[in-house]
């Protein structure tokens, strides 16, 4: 942890006894000059006291804008600058750069929005041009009433966490790892690669001779998750997951739980005379049940690290079985690799920034007992990954019941885009659907094939190709509409597909193409990492166009699926452009923070409220003057103003928004400053 926490005043700003405020009405093209009367908001706020200057201009953030605001502060000596344009969100820090170039403190200056909440949302000029001149005279208002604040700054750890081990969190660590920054790569499971070492083929399929059925997952999954493990800058913590996280941006320090893994992998040959002796055999969860595994197990070939993996929970050892006193594997094993009684630990990490790429969960089709997920002939879209896979239980043989289909039905947007349940569209299902038809196809060139869809979204580069071309591969796309009823229904030795406006067809096989949704512990990870979650419940970014890949909290960034559906060029996109934004930090010699931060004025008593209430450790009572008063620490206040509301004396404020400030626009308002 970088000890480093100055304070740095920025320039002095030319202090007169009177305010002297600036006033610049942006016409934003016609965003806003189509609906408000522009000019008129100008004259009348040349009008309010204490503003010296009143100007309008088409496009106040380009440069032209710029400088006209900047001359004004030199030749006018202006010392308030009010800017009435967009969102805070899109152009303060413009406007703040700009007046700290022409040497004003950027806390003078002050931005009213007259577009999202003005001509964006009404259609009369008139109203709105009134409305958009009581929005300017508020911040006129207020402005008088600014004091120039410095910011701390705070020195930077350049170290990296990922949290999740998927293709996004593997990707985001090696972009980091390879511009020179340590990285935590920290993975619940006992290996890497998430969902994607469990699919069989992967969209977009390269073009490729006519008789290949698409690029072979394992085949190119694989060496990018062994150059993640062999990385000399990735640490990688497996079976561990982070349970505390304190600090900020620049300065985190994170705890890991290190769960133990009982096999070293340095050691492991793969031999499997240690999965030869096992005697406990369980359901393999990865291959959902489709075949069984031993306690002592290789997960797939493809998972990686390549070794064998000891499962804890149903070990014999552990559980009192047949190898409680004599553990068997352990006895195989000529190299040592096996050590039963390794234990929990727990690792502290101090870090720059974060990237969370914890993937999400399938949809389980068995809330819909229409689609009788529960009968051995239908079977989600994941299982069927594993069937045609050449490494699950079938060894790619697409069968059922021990035989081949002869007709095979595939049923879109289980789980998704439905009214009052997954509203959102999940964004793979049509693809991985033609992926998987034509997997069929080939392995099966008489089979009878059908695809009930409701629309067909293939958006990505050569996707729709892809989409055609298995279209035209003897496979019968059936629209149908989302409110018309689909019913998987049993058929003797077979099952029927009933759907409204369409022939039944009977199937020896049904696929449901699941949607992904939220994990199932999203919340708990929300909290940890202070990031927020949107309706749909996948954590919400920061802005969707502008801000897609940052959270509310600085120094924390979102990859893959956590955020929403993506297939996984998107995910390799935004991971790469997660794991840039977090260099960004690393690389900063030094980061500036929030400068509204809380404070107690001179009539604290300190009752200790807003100790508790804070949710950031930032607040500390301290002896002063024989009393105790709350002293908040800059560096760790969030700005989140819940001390505040919390103060029963009103003496805790925050600096930039003070009760003063604010009553002074409620009295513009025409309401009573009470
Ligand atoms: C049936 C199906 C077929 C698909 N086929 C294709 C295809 O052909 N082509 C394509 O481009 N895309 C396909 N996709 C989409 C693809 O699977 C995703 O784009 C990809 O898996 C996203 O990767 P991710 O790393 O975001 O998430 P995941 O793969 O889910 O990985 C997340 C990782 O985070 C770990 N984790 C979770 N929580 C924690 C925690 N708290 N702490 C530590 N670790 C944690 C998990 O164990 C997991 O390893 C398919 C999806 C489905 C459902």
């Amino acid at each position: 942890m970088t000890e480093e926490h100055t304070h740095e005043v920025l320039e002095e700003t030319p202090r007169t006894d009177e305010p002297r405020v600036g006033v610049y009405i942006c016409d934003c093209g016609v965003n806003i000059a189509a609906t408000v009367d522009t000019e008129a908001v100008t004259e009348y706020a040349s009008k309010l006291p204490h503003v010296v200057i009143a100007k309008n201009y088409k496009y106040m953030c380009s440069d032209p804008g710029q400088n006209l605001i900047k001359d004004d502060i030199k030749e006018h000596n202006l010392n308030r600058i009010v800017v009435a344009s967009c969102t805070p969100r899109m152009h303060e820090p413009t406007f703040r750069a700009a007046v700290i170039e022409a040497g004003l403190n950027p806390c003078l200056f002050e931005m009213a929005n007259i577009r999202e909440h003005c001509s964006w949302i009404h259609k009369e000029t008139d109203s709105a041009t009134e409305k958009a001149k009581k929005i300017v005279e508020l911040s006129v208002a207020r402005a008088p009433l600014l004091e120039p604040l410095s910011a701390a700054e705070v020195g930077v750890t350049r170290e990296a966490l990922v949290v999740g081990g998927g293709i996004a969190g593997v990707q985001a660590a090696r972009d980091i790892a390879d511009r020179g920054y340590p990285v935590h790569l920290v993975e619940r499971e006992l290996f890497l690669g998430g969902r994607t070492i469990w699919l069989s083929k992967i969209f977009p399929l390269r073009k490729c001779e006519e008789d290949c059925v698409g690029d072979c997952a394992p085949c190119f999954i694989t060496p990018e998750l062994k150059s993640a493990v062999n990385h000399p800058n990735i640490h990688v913590h497996l079976n561990s997951e982070v349970f505390e996280l304190d600090g900020y941006v620049g300065n985190f320090e994170v705890k890991i739980r290190e769960n133990p893994l009982f096999v070293d992998r340095r050691l492991c040959t793969l031999c499997g005379e240690c999965t030869k002796v096992c005697p406990v055999s369980v359901p393999d969860d990865n291959d959902y049940g489709m075949r069984e595994r031993k306690a002592i197990y290789r997960p797939s070939e493809a998972a990686i690290p390549a070794t064998y993996v000891l499962d804890g929970k149903n070990c014999g050892y552990f559980t009192g079985g047949q190898c409680s006193g004599n553990p068997l594997c352990v006895g195989a094993c000529k190299f040592g690799a096996i050590n039963l009684g390794t234990k929990e630990e727990t690792v502290e990490a101090e870090v720059g920034a974060i990237v969370v790429a914890t993937g999400s969960d399938n949809y389980d089709p068995s809330e819909k007992r229409e689609l009788m997920h529960d009968n051995p002939r239908v079977m989600s879209a994941p299982e069927f990954e594993r069937i045609s896979s050449h490494l699950g239980p079938t060894s790619g043989e697409i069968l059922v019941n021990g035989g081949k289909p002869e007709r095979v039905a595939f049923i879109s947007c289980v789980g998704s885009r439905e009214e009052g349940g997954n509203t959102y569209c999940s964004r793979v299902c049509c693809m991985y659907t033609a992926k998987e038809a034509h997997t069929v196809r080939k392995k099966l060139p008489d089979a009878k094939i059908a695809v009930y869809y409701t629309d067909v979204r293939t958006f990505g580069k050569g996707h729709d190709e892809f989409y055609v071309r298995v279209s035209n591969e003897d496979v019968e796309y059936r629209q149908r509409d989302l409110d018309h009823r689909l019913e998987v229904a049993e058929n003797g030795r077979s099952v029927v597909v009933k759907c409204e406006g369409h022939d039944d067809f009977e199937a020896d096989l049904v696929v449901l193409a699941t949607g992904m949704i939220p994990r199932s512990d999203a919340v708990d990870v929300m909290r940890l990492f202070n990031i927020s979650r949107s309706s749909d419940g996948f954590y919400l970014e920061a802005h969707p166009k502008l801000r897609p890949i940052d959270t509310f909290t600085d120094g924390v960034f979102l990859a893959g699926c956590c955020q929403f559906p993506k297939d996984i060029t998107d995910t390799m996109f935004q991971a790469s452009g997660a794991a840039a934004r977090a260099c960004g930090i690393l690389s900063s010699p030094k980061l500036t923070l929030n400068e509204a931060v809380a404070f107690a004025d001179e009539t604290c008593t300190g009752c200790g409220q807003c100790v508790e209430t804070c949710q950031f450790g930032a607040i500390a009572l301290e002896e002063k003057d024989g009393e105790l008063v709350a002293v908040v620490n800059d560096v760790l206040c969030k700005a989140c103003g819940t001390c505040i509301a919390a103060c029963p004396s009103g003496s805790m404020q925050q600096k930039h928004y003070t009760d003063k400030q604010i009553l002074a626009m409620i009295e513009a308002m025409g309401g009573s400053s009470l």
